[in-house]
């Protein structure tokens, strides 16, 4: 099955959503997202079972959780572009839905994070997070 949705959006700055062809709609924070970020950087590196390098802790910097971007890679991904210059996570499509699978929003939540936002973007969700 192609598992690269049929459409995404931002319902919020700090929300994005996507629908597969299957039916299955969600919607998730853009700072799970990016907590979920599958590059060697975020996720440290290990081939083998050796290990190159140690996941990196997310630094709380301007932008981390501002999602400026989406592209899609061939056929089988699509690449972020955060606040802080971050652009090296490559999510694919089997991976990008399951991140939708496991971190869906119900409405009360998606209340509970636009209170706590500021104006402040970057302030978004530091402590809700689900
Ligand atoms: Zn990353």
């Amino acid at each position: 099955m192609n598992k690269s949705p049929i459409s995404i959006s931002r319902p919020k700055p700090f929300l994005l959503k996507a629908e597969w062809e299957d039916g299955f709609s969600a919607t998730i924070s853009c700072e799970k997202f990016r907590r979920e970020c599958p590059c060697a950087e975020c996720t440290g590196e290990k081939i083998n079972e050796v290990i190159y390098s140690l996941p990196k802790p997310i630094k709380f910097e301007p932008g981390i959780f501002d999602l400026l971007d989406l592209k899609i890679v061939g056929n089988y991904a699509i690449a972020a572009f955060w606040g802080n210059g971050h652009n090296t996570g490559i999510y694919t499509w089997d991976k990008f839905r399951t991140i939708f699978e496991n971190n869906n929003l119900s409405e009360e939540e998606i209340a509970k994070i636009e209170k706590v936002a500021t104006n402040d973007k970057r302030n978004i969700m530091l402590n809700v997070i689900k």
